[in-house]
């Protein structure tokens, strides 16, 4: 069940605010009844929602950026482990999300969450190297030897070579802090990077993909839907 202003806004028929105006024209109706409260609760799945008398097709999208915090893993369903899909609140699982692509159960940070199967494809297409950047630390000092390695690209363990990664080293030593870019989404794709470079990945942080940054608002664990304008960049 999800709020009929909801539902009509993500249609396509408005703002949430536009929508409530609708209602209150007394042009939406469910089920044959006239609804006017925004609040109301819809199963769009079993209930007919028409709009000037039309039917509302249900087949909305869904856009959402989540702050995956640590300890989850990036499936819908799992009969063992927490899901990113489980942090969801139950009016936005009703559209099936599924994460766009992955990241490590350790991994945090921005994880993009839609039903759009045509969108998930574009970002995750290995044609369209779409840049995703990381925040990391790293144990061990990341050296300017690491940053022309990475450039060139390195041999992972099962002998693929990387694409040119660019590497930023923000803050050298025991322990460095770094960023990288990568175009590809190979299998733990940094830690075996550095992993090839004899260096260990201890904190992994995606801080955007493609045009879509992090919203650093959001604590691990939250989210929120896409704005337009987010939605526009990505199409
Ligand atoms: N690279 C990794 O090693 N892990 C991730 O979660 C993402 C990129």
């Amino acid at each position: 069940m999800l709020r009929i202003d909801k539902l009509l806004a993500n249609m396509g028929y408005g703002t949430r605010k536009e929508v409530k105006k609708l209602l209150k024209a007394g042009v939406v109706k469910v089920d044959g009844m006239t609804i006017k409260d925004a609040k109301t609760h819809v199963d769009p799945k079993a209930q007919v929602v028409t709009v000037w008398g039309e039917e509302v097709e249900y087949k909305p999208f869904i856009y959402l950026m989540m702050n995956k915090p640590k300890g989850v893993i990036s499936a819908t369903e799992d009969a063992v482990e927490e899901t990113v899909v489980d942090l969801l609140e139950e009016e936005d699982r009703i559209f099936d999300p599924f994460p766009v692509g992955r990241l490590d159960k350790d991994t945090e940070g921005l994880l993009l969450l839609t039903n759009d199967g045509q969108l998930a494809h574009q970002l995750l297409s290995p044609k369209k190297h779409v840049p995703k950047i990381y925040e990391a630390i790293i144990d061990g000092e990341v050296t300017e030897d690491d940053v022309v390695a990475f450039q060139r690209g390195v041999v992972l363990d099962d002998g693929y070579e990387t694409k040119p990664a660019e590497l930023v080293v923000i803050r050298s030593g025991l322990r460095s802090d770094v960023r990288i870019t990568i175009t590809e989404g190979k299998f733990h794709q940094i830690k075996r990077m550095f992993q090839a470079v004899g260096k260990r990945v201890v904190y992994l942080k995606r801080i955007q993909m493609g045009p879509i940054s992090l919203d650093e608002t959001l604590e691990p664990g939250e989210y929120r839907e896409l704005t337009d304008e987010e939605i526009a960049l990505l199409k």
